[in-house]
């Protein structure tokens, strides 16, 4: 058997597609800011990636990049405007900062309803307390994926390895609300692989490129490869060791190319959403 591969660009192109034409209908464009303090490589790059996303989805973007040496005081300074501005829907906060500012504060300093990326702890409660709000980007993305897939988390085995606050235990909380039972493993687990097998649905978020062996997935399982790793060769990676796996798994997301431009679309979704919220009316 070979798994059903499950096309993340192809459904982030459709989010995408729907997000622009939905903005096109409102009297304000929806706006996105970006923070950028330093001249992190993997930051940089994100942040091209962002600007051309909301070019794609007709959301103006407005960005900062900020010198290394930005005082903290400076960093909230300019998050208080953008919460101020109300051209400004969405405030994306690229990490990692560098070392001398402190992450917490910076992200606590965002207003909520702006908080597009899910991270805040007031969007985390919500999550938690199973109440409407903005949602982690990546683990709704998941969900996204499940959906056009037809597949129905209720009543199924659902395992995640790894337990970050954007992506495990987000994720978890996602599932557990559409009725799943939820098991999270960690670097502590003591048996990964018994973890793994018991699963209807896999999700591997460890950033540990080949930790999802064959061995470790039951017959018929739904495989979702979230991490983003370099392989030894230099190319993007996920957890799961693809060959092997798609041939017990019945669906299975590649890397590249499965959760990760889905989790894109679904911040310009975010977007979307927050300008509506902020009373972005239909012209
Ligand atoms: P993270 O904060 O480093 O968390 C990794 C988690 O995996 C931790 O909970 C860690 O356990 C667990 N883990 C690591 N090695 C393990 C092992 N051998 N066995 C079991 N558990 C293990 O990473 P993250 O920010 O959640 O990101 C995870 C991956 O997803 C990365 O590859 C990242 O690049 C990728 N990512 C992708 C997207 C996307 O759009 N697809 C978005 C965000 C992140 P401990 O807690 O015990 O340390």
């Amino acid at each position: 058997m070979s798994a059903v591969r499950m096309e993340g660009k192809a459904l982030a192109a459709a989010i995408k597609e729907q997000v622009r034409h939905q903005a096109e209908q409102l009297e304000r464009r929806p706006g996105m800011a970006v923070v950028l303090v330093g001249e992190d490589p993997g930051a940089l790059a994100y942040e091209a990636g962002k600007r051309r996303d909301c070019q794609q989805c007709g959301v103006y973007c407005d960005t900062f990049r900020l010198p290394e040496t930005t005082s903290q005081e400076e960093l909230l300074d300019v998050l208080q405007t953008l919460n101020e501005r109300e051209d400004i829907d969405g405030i994306l906060l690229l990490l990692p900062l560098p070392g001398h500012l402190d992450t917490r504060a910076a992200q606590l300093a965002i207003r909520p309803d702006k908080d597009v990326d899910g991270v805040h702890p007031s969007n985390l409660g919500d999550l938690t307390l199973g109440v409407d709000g903005l949602r982690p980007c990546t683990p709704l993305g998941v969900m996204r994926l499940l959906e056009e897939y037809g597949i129905d988390p209720a009543g199924k085995r659902c395992t995640i390895v790894g337990r970050s606050n954007i992506v495990g235990k987000p994720q978890a909380l996602l599932l557990l609300q559409r009725d799943a039972t939820v098991t999270i493993c960690h670097s502590k687990t003591p048996d990964l692989a018994e973890e793994c097998r018991r699963a209807d649905i896999l999700i591997s978020a460890a950033g540990r490129p080949g930790l999802i062996t064959a061995d470790m997935v039951q017959e018929g399982t739904v495989v979702i490869d979230v991490a983003m790793n370099q392989g030894a060769d230099g190319k993007l990676c996920g957890d799961v060791d693809y060959p092997a796996v798609e041939q017990k798994a019945a669906y299975i997301t590649p890397v590249p190319g499965g959760t990760g431009p889905v989790t894109r679309a679904i911040l310009m979704e975010n977007t979307l959403r927050a300008a509506l919220a902020h009373g972005t009316q239909p012209g």
